[in-house]
């Protein structure tokens, strides 16, 4: 295991360095990197969901919950998974600036919430899918977030009445191939591996970061992640703040 700093400020002096000496850096990211700006991680334990909701969400978000209880899927849907006043935070806005200035060969995100392309970044491999877009399963017709919340109890499509389905990979169902593959290419071509605001615990996703066979790995997490291990370097801290530079 590398360094370990707790200090943000001097996370942010070493990402600073490695983003600019790397010639192809990856970010991986996860749900950390969303809570700078406001949106939930569904996964923590907030109590939120058992005032309102009947079931976990882990239950919710299933494949077969969509199936069965599709209104009551698109309740939580709407009021906990779209989060269209959210903002792109201090971490999204520079990692959109590494790319424009070369330093960023990609962004492969579990978020499901769009804010790395609001704040510019093109290159994004989104791994769960995006609650922007909702998807006609009967003429593939396909629906923005806003759409969705005007909507109430199931929407239908409105050019052809079928059911709309969210393109967010739902438990129980697979990761879309080309993105995986896309994902995959990336982080075993890079050179700068920066995971930040993940735990690494949900698989498949959470397996790719042994495709990485470059240089340096840093981890930017508050809490420990099963690639601390290997890791060059580990910036326990707030992620906006430690790419705050
Ligand atoms: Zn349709």
């Amino acid at each position: 295991m590398g360094r370990t700093i707790t200090d943000a400020r001097e996370a942010a002096a070493e990402l600073a360095r490695r983003f600019e000496g790397a010639r192809s850096a990856v970010f991986f990211g996860g749900a950390g990197v969303s809570t700078a700006s406001g949106i939930p991680d569904f996964r923590s334990a907030d109590g939120l969901y058992h005032q309102r909701f009947k079931y976990p969400p882990e239950t919710m978000l299933g494949h077969d919950f969509f199936v069965a209880h599709t209104e009551e899927f698109y309740d939580f849907y709407r009021e906990r998974m779209i989060c269209l006043d959210a903002r792109p935070n201090r971490a999204h806005e520079k990692l959109a600036e590494l790319e424009a200035t070369g330093h960023l060969a990609a962004v492969v995100t579990q978020n499901i919430d769009g804010l790395h392309q609001a704040a510019g970044s093109r290159t994004v491999y989104e791994l769960h899918g995006s609650v922007h877009r909702n998807v006609c399963r009967r003429c593939g017709a396909t629906y923005s977030a806003e759409w969705v919340m005007a909507t109430e109890g199931v929407p239908r499509c409105e050019r052809c009445g079928g059911l709309v389905k969210p393109d967010v990979v739902l438990y129980g169902e697979q990761l879309d191939e080309r993105v995986l593959l896309a994902s995959v290419r990336a982080i075993a071509a890079a050179d700068l591996l920066v995971i930040g605001g993940t735990s690494l615990v949900v698989y498949p996703a959470a397996g790719l970061v042994d495709y990485f066979e470059g240089n340096e790995m840093v981890v930017v997490n508050r809490d420990p992640t099963p690639a601390d291990a290997r890791a060059d370097l580990v910036c326990a801290c707030d992620i906006a703040a430690a790419f705050d530079f």
